[in-house]
């Protein structure tokens, strides 16, 4: 077990135990004395590009993990060859359900399948969605599909079933190089929020106003709106690259 999986569960640990004690004791708690844990979780991701090789060992882990049907991805790893200013660069970038504090997704579904958590988790009542598309076409991040075998919208969940469980979501758990880094955003001692605190980040597509929960370091400014795209697998296992221009 590694150090970013103990320290996780023993934060998980921590925010449960304060989530309980603010249930047990709601009535005596003092107008005023909110601590930061008291909201309970907010889930949020940070991937580092400085580390992210493009192995897709996190494409592979969350289908795995997801029992995603082939040819839909949760989370994918894109590359792409993109040429700016007659310099040819190459950009990994891995992507997944921003979990946006202002989704876009939730507003449109017709029927509330789609709804934000109280730990901000974005998710979708695969009992309820009536498989109208509108939350596709809704999401400026190209991070949901229709499940063919539910014939409902799909989409990552952070792993949700893992972090009740005290786990990492699949694709966290499986990066090879760290670059992938999950916790509680309320919390200022989690390695998200310490991240956030001492690294410059970004986000895709922040003119849109959706205020992902997703943040990237090392994301190139020219870049932060290039989501677009599809992630294919090939026999071999290798993802095949889509090249793009700026
Ligand atoms: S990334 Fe798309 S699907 Fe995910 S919460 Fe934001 S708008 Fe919704
Ligand atoms: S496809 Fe499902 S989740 Fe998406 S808008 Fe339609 S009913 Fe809502």
């Amino acid at each position: 077990m590694g150090n970013e999986r103990r320290n996780f569960m023993k934060v998980l640990g921590a925010g449960l135990a304060v989530t309980a004690l603010s249930a047990g004791t709601a009535g005596a708690t003092s107008a005023g004395k909110k601590s930061a844990q008291k909201d309970g979780p907010r889930w949020g991701m940070v991937v580092d590009l400085r580390l992210c090789i493009g192995c897709q060992a996190c494409t592979v882990a969350c289908s795995t993990e997801n029992q995603i049907p082939l040819g839909h991805f949760r989370t994918i790893v894109s590359s792409y060859e993109v040429t700016s200013g007659g310099r040819p660069r190459r950009y990994t970038l891995p992507r997944l359900c921003n979990h946006c504090a202002k989704p876009a997704c939730v507003t449109v579904c017709p029927t509330q399948a789609t709804r934000q958590r109280s730990d901000g988790a974005v998710v979708v009542d695969n009992t309820v969605c009536i498989g109208c598309g509108y939350c596709i076409q809704a999401c400026p991040y190209d991070a949901r599909f229709i499940n063919p075998l539910t014939k409902t919208a799909d989409k990552c969940t952070f792993c949700l079933h893992r972090i009740e469980a005290g786990l990492l979501p699949a694709c966290v758990e499986t990066c090879v190089s760290g670059a992938r880094t999950f916790g509680d955003l309320n919390d200022p001692r989690s390695a998200v929020s310490r991240l956030l605190a001492t690294v410059p980040t970004q986000v895709l597509k922040k003119d849109m106003g959706t205020a992902p929960r997703v943040f990237y370091i090392g994301l190139d400014e020219d870049f932060s709106g290039r989501v677009e795209g599809r992630q294919v697998l090939n026999p071999a296992g290798q993802a095949e690259h889509q090249e793009d221009s700026i």
